[in-house]
C-alpha cells in the first residue's frame, strides 16, 4: 500500500541527502553550500472560505521559495492531504535543480493546499483556489515566483490563479500577467502540448536509456503507479513506441493482465468512474502491496513520494525505474537500487518535461507569441536528449549513479552564479 509521503524518512531529508552527496563530491564552495541547505523563503496562509452549506471553513496553504540564483521561483501547486512544510521544502528544492539541470532561468519554488479535494465541489474548489491566490498576493507573480500543475491542480485551476491574480491589477496593466502562472487551458494563454510534456519528458528519458543499452522500448513491459496527468501521457507515448502497459497502481487499487492493459480504453473506463481505474473489466485487481514485485522491464512510478522504500526495493524486478512523480524512491532505496543494478532515471531529469514546457509557455506569454505542438515537442526532445548527454558524461566523470550526477550539474551551474555575482551587499 502507498505511504504517506513524509513518515518514514523526511521529504526534505532526502533531498538535502542526495544534496550532500553530490556537493561532497565537487567540493561545493563552502559559502554556496550553506545557502543551497537552506530555503530564501517559507510562507504559510490561513484563509477562510464559504463553502455550499453556508459554513466556512478555513484553509492552510504553503509556498517555499527555495532558490532564485537562476532566475524567478518557478513550481506547481499541489492539493492533497500530505501537503506540509517538509513536503514543500523538499518539493521547492527539487525544482531548484531541475530547472538548472533543464539550463532554464529559473529558481525553485512548491507549494499546495492541505486539502482533499475530492470532498469539494467544483464551485468550492474554485472558491478556494481564488482566495488561496488572493492570500499569496504578491508573493507570487510573472517575473518572481511561478506556480504551475501538481498533484490534483488541472488546467482549470491555473486559469483562475492566473485571473484572480490579474483581476488584483489595474485594468490598463492586466494582460502583461498572463504568466503569473503555466500550465493554463490554451484558450486562457496556455500552450500547446503542455498537458503531455510530462509524460513525454519521461518517455523520451527512457527512449534514451533504451539507446544506451543498445535496445528499444518495443514490446518492452512496464508498470505504472499512478494514471492521473503524468501517468495517463506517459502510457500514451509509450504505446506509440510499442511498449506493453502491464500493472497500474492508482489511490483506488492495483490491476494486472500479462496481455497488456490499453492506455486509452482505461481512461474511458476512469472517465467515468471519478477518475479512478478499480473497476476495470479488463485486468484483474490484486493487492496494493504486490505492485512493485510484479515481473516487467520498466517501472514508472508516477503518484506520490516516498514510495520505494527499505520496505519494498527489493521486490523489484524492472531493469529501469522512470522516476515520473518527484522523489518516489527515498534515499536509502536509491543506494540500494544502484548496488542491484537497476538504473534509475531520476525525477529532476525524468520529469522535467514539464518545467520545461512551462518555461516555452511563459515565454509564449511574454512575448505574445502562439507556438505549435509540433515546435513545443520536438524542442522538448532536444532539451531531454542534451540533458540526458550531461547526465551520462558526468556519470562517467565522477564515477558515480545518475541521480548524483543530475545534482552535481545542477549545484555546479548555481555555484557558478553565486561565485561570479558574489554576495549582496
Ligand atoms: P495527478 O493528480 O494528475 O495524478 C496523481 C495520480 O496519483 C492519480 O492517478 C492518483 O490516483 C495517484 N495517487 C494518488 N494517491 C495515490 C495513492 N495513495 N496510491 C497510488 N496512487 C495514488 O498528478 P500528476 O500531475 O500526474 O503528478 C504525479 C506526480 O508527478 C507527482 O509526484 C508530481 O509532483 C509529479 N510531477 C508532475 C508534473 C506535472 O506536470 N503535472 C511535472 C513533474 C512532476
Amino acid at each position: 500500500m502507498i505511504t504517506k509521503e513524509s513518515v518514514k524518512m523526511g521529504m526534505y531529508d532526502n533531498v538535502m541527502h542526495q544534496f550532500n552527496k553530490a556537493a561532497n563530491l565537487i567540493d561545493l564552495n563552502p559559502s554556496v553550500r550553506k545557502i543551497l541547505s537552506s530555503t530564501n523563503t517559507e510562507i504559510v496562509v490561513h484563509f477562510p472560505v464559504k463553502l455550499d452549506n453556508g459554513k466556512v471553513e478555513v484553509f492552510t496553504g504553503y509556498r517555499v521559495q527555495h532558490n532564485n540564483a537562476l532566475g524567478p521561483y518557478k513550481g506547481g501547486l499541489r492539493y492533497h492531504p500530505t501537503v506540509d512544510m517538509d513536503a514543500a521544502k523538499a518539493l521547492a528544492s527539487w525544482m531548484t535543480w531541475k530547472t538548472s539541470l533543464a539550463g532554464i532561468p529559473y529558481g525553485g519554488g512548491k507549494g499546495g493546499v492541505n486539502i482533499d479535494p475530492s470532498k469539494y465541489s467544483i464551485a468550492e474548489l474554485e472558491r478556494i483556489t481564488r482566495r488561496f491566490t488572493f492570500a499569496l498576493g504578491d508573493n507570487i507573480g510573472p517575473e518572481h515566483d511561478i506556480p504551475a500543475p501538481d498533484v490534483n491542480t488541472t488546467p482549470q485551476i491555473m486559469a483562475w490563479i492566473a485571473d484572480t491574480y490579474m483581476s488584483t491589477k489595474s485594468t490598463n496593466e492586466r494582460s502583461k500577467y498572463s504568466h503569473v502562472v503555466t500550465g493554463k487551458p490554451v484558450a486562457a494563454g496556455g500552450l500547446a502540448g503542455r498537458d503531455r510534456a510530462t509524460g513525454y519528458g519521461v518517455v523520451v528519458s527512457l527512449k534514451e536509456w533504451a539507446k544506451l543499452r543498445k535496445s528499444s522500448l518495443k514490446d518492452k513491459t512496464y508498470i505504472l503507479q499512478g494514471f492521473g496527468n503524468v501517468g495517463y501521457w506517459a502510457s500514451i507515448f509509450m504505446a506509440e513506441n510499442g511498449a506493453k502497459l502491464i500493472g497500474v497502481q492508482d489511490a483506488s487499487g492495483s490491476i494486472y493482465n500479462k496481455d497488456g492493459i490499453n492506455p486509452k480504453d482505461l481512461f474511458n473506463h476512469t472517465e467515468s468512474n471519478n477518475g479512478a481505474i478499480a473497476g476495470y473489466k479488463k485486468a484483474t485487481s490484486f493487492p496494493n502491496q504486490d505492485f512493485f514485485g510484479i515481473d516487467c522491464n520498466i517501472l514508472i512510478p508516477a503518484a506520490m513520494g516516498n514510495q520505494i522504500t527499505s520496505e519494498n526495493d527489493f521486490k523489484i524486478k524492472a531493469e529501469v525505474v522512470a522516476e515520473g512523480a518527484n522523489g518516489p524512491i527515498d534515499s536509502e532505496a536509491s543506494e540500494r537500487l544502484f548496488g542491484m543494478g537497476v538504473d534509475v532515471l531520476p525525477d529532476i531529469y525524468c520529469n522535467s518535461g514539464g518545467v520545461i514546457a512551462s518555461y516555452f509557455e511563459w515565454l509564449q506569454n511574454r512575448n505574445g507569441e502562439m507556438w505549435t505542438m509540433e515546435e513545443v515537442l520536438s524542442k522538448l526532445e532536444f532539451k531531454m536528449k542534451d540533458s540526458f548527454q550531461r547526465l551520462i558524461e558526468t556519470a562517467k566523470k565522477y564515477n558515480t549513479d545518475w541521480r548524483t550526477a543530475a545534482y552535481i550539474q545542477a549545484i555546479q551551474r548555481v555555484e557558478q552564479a553565486y561565485i561570479q555575482r558574489g554576495i549582496f551587499p
